[in-house]
C-alpha cells in the first residue's frame, strides 16, 4: 500500500515497482519535479535510505527550483538525510536490488559507494548517445536537402569565382591594392594646409581622411574558396545520405555502429556551419558590386591625394563592371549572372 507524501516523509516509505520506470514513467517524474520542486513527493519514489548502489542505474539528473518548495529549502536525501533538507542538484536513481526508484544528492553517491564515479560517467555517456540518435532522427532525413542546397551554392559559386578571376587577371594592380586598403575604413592622406600636427606618432604636416566603409572585404581579401568548400562539402554528406525516409532511417538507426552515428552527426554539423559560412561569403561577394559600394570605391580611388588612381563602374543594365586606370584605358568584366 502507497502512504500519503506527508505520513512517509518521516518514515521514509519503499515503494516496489515490477520493473524499471519506462520513459512515459521518467517523464512523469520530470513533469513533477519541473511543477513543484519536490522529487521527494513523486507517487513511486521511495524515501527510506538506501543502504547501497549495487547496480543502480542513474535515469535523470535534475537541477531543483528552490522558489517552488515549500519554505525555500531543499530536497531531503534518502542517502544521506532522509529527513532533512540536502541538496538542489540530484539524480534520479533505479535500485534494481530493491524495484524501486529513489532522489538523492548529486555528490551523495560517493558517499556509499568509491565506485560511483563510474555509473556517473555510464549515465552522461547515455545521455549522449540518446542525443545523438535523438539528433540524428531530426536531421539525416534533410542530408538530400542539404546536398541540394550545396549544389544550388556551388553553381553560384562558380559564376562568381570566374568573375573574380577574371577581375584579378586583368586588373591585378588594382586588385592587389584594394587587398592593402580594405577591411578598414578608406582613407586617404592630406597635407595640413597651416601647421604641423602632432600626434603620438610624433609630428607630421599630413592627417588621414576617412573616405567611407568598403562592402565586400572577405571575397576582396582571399582567395574565393567557396568553391573548394561546397564540392568537399557535398562529397561528405552523399557519403553519409540516407535519402529523406524518415521512417526508414529510424529502422536503420536500430543497426547503426555508434562510430558511425558519431561520423553522422560531424559531417551534419559541420555541414550547416559550412553552408552558413558559404552563404556569408557569397552575400559579401554581392555587396562589393553594389551601387553603393561601387560609389564608395570610386571616391577613394578618384580622390585627389589617392594614392593609386583608377575608376569602377557598372554599366547600364548591370551586366558589366568597367574599370580604368593610367596603365590601361579600359577593362570590362563581365558579371554573367551573379547580379
Ligand atoms: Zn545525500
Amino acid at each position: 500500500m502507497i502512504s500519503s507524501p506527508t505520513a512517509s516523509l518521516t518514515s521514509g516509505r519503499l515503494i516496489r515497482l515490477k520493473s524499471e520506470p519506462s520513459p512515459t514513467q521518467i517523464e512523469e517524474f520530470k513533469q513533477h519535479v519541473k511543477e513543484t520542486g519536490q522529487p521527494e513527493t513523486f507517487t513511486t519514489i521511495t524515501t527510506s535510505k538506501a543502504e547501497n548502489l549495487e547496480e543502480a542505474k542513474i535515469l535523470w539528473k535534475f537541477t531543483l527550483d528552490r522558489k517552488k518548495r515549500p519554505n525555500w529549502d531543499e530536497a531531503p536525501c534518502p542517502i544521506c538525510s532522509p529527513v532533512s533538507p540536502k541538496y538542489l542538484s540530484g539524480f534520479l536513481v533505479w535500485f534494481p536490488k530493491e524495484n524501486c526508484i529513489r532522489a538523492i544528492g548529486k555528490e551523495c553517491g560517493r558517499t556509499l559507494d568509491k565506485n560511483w564515479h563510474r555509473e556517473v560517467r555510464a549515465f552522461k555517456i547515455r545521455e549522449e548517445d540518446e542525443a545523438r540518435r535523438q539528433y540524428i532522427l531530426q536531421k539525416l532525413h534533410t542530408v538530400p536537402q542539404l546536398i541540394s542546397e550545396f549544389e544550388t551554392e556551388l553553381a553560384t559559386a562558380k559564376r562568381q569565382h570566374s568573375v573574380w578571376r577574371d577581375l584579378k587577371d586583368r586588373c591585378p594592380a588594382i586588385v592587389q591594392h584594394l587587398r592593402d586598403n580594405m577591411g578598414e575604413d578608406l582613407r586617404v592622406s592630406r597635407r595640413s594646409r597651416n601647421k604641423t600636427l602632432s600626434s603620438s606618432n610624433g609630428t607630421s604636416n599630413y592627417y588621414e581622411t576617412r573616405i567611407g566603409k568598403a562592402q565586400g572585404y572577405a571575397a576582396v581579401r582571399r582567395d574565393f574558396p567557396n568553391v573548394r568548400e561546397i564540392k568537399s562539402s557535398i562529397e561528405h554528406l552523399e557519403a553519409i545520405s540516407h535519402g529523406s525516409n524518415s521512417h526508414e532511417i529510424s529502422v536503420r538507426l536500430q543497426v547503426m555502429s555508434k562510430k558511425e552515428q558519431r561520423a553522422i552527426e560531424k559531417v551534419i554539423k559541420l555541414s550547416e556551419t559550412k553552408l552558413d559560412r558559404v552563404k556569408q561569403r557569397r552575400h559579401d561577394f554581392l555587396s562589393f558590386f553594389s551601387d553603393a559600394n561601387i560609389e564608395t570605391i570610386n571616391r577613394w580611388a578618384t580622390d585627389q591625394n589617392t594614392s593609386m588612381y583608377f575608376t569602377m563602374k557598372l554599366n547600364k543594365n548591370r551586366k558589366c563592371l568597367e574599370v580604368s586606370c593610367q596603365e590601361f584605358s579600359l577593362e570590362t568584366i563581365r558579371l554573367r549572372t551573379i547580379i
